[in-house]
């Protein structure tokens, strides 16, 4: 995590205050946006958990203090001029007081579905095998679901080839899904291939 310093901030505008934009970890979902002082940001760094500072309250609120839906802190950044930090967390539960996950309705975007599918294939994992595909799959050692993700890998390429569109299309829905029911029995999320994506974006393909 290349966290900034609070030394490092410009913290000269608006009396010492920053807008900080909390976004969901998994789905970059922009869950809610508060104000951090210096102490704040210290305390974010310090402990792993949101801070913010209260304009309401005129105190550092550690967001949910009382509500138990505390923010876990990923990563957090700067902006450009170093006068406003985006963050990224993982929310205990609902992040806004409404109950709602974001306190901004409307879109989410569009990768958002696979962290559902994610959510729910966590969800079917501690299923029965009898009953669940998610759950027999996951009971399976590893080579099975190994052999899954190259048979969609192969049907997928064949749909390509064939030049069936459709064919294409549910052989590849196929192939996610197994991949991260893969991803999941080795720990990983999607996410995780997300960031490494992005990573050698940055290391290999310069402006
Ligand atoms: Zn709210």
């Amino acid at each position: 995590m290349s966290a900034p310093l609070p030394e490092t901030m410009d913290w000269s505008k608006d009396g010492g205050l920053l807008p900080l934009i909390v976004q969901h970890a998994h789905d970059a979902r922009v869950l809610m946006v508060g104000f951090a002082n210096r102490e704040a940001l210290a305390r974010t760094l310090e402990t792993g958990e949101v801070h913010f500072w209260s304009r309401s309250k005129q105190r550092i609120w550690r967001k949910g203090e009382s509500s138990g839906h505390v923010l876990k802190l990923v990563s957090i950044a700067p902006d450009c001029d170093r006068d406003a930090l985006l963050c990224q967390a993982l929310p205990a539960g609902p992040t806004c007081h409404r109950g709602t996950a974001s306190c901004f309705d409307g879109e989410t975007p569009a990768h958002s579905w696979l962290n559902e599918l994610e959510t729910l294939i966590d969800a079917r994992a501690s299923g029965d095998p009898a009953k669940s595909y998610v759950a027999r799959l996951l009971a399976a050692p590893v080579a099975r679901r190994a052999q899954k993700v190259g048979e969609e890998g192969l049907e997928t390429a064949l749909a390509a080839v064939s030049g069936d569109v459709d064919a294409l299309r549910g052989e590849a829905a196929d192939l996610v899904f197994h991949l991260l029911v893969l991803l999941r029995g080795q720990g990983l999320r999607f996410a995780d291939v997300l960031g490494e994506l992005a990573q050698r974006h940055r290391e290999d393909m310069p402006g």
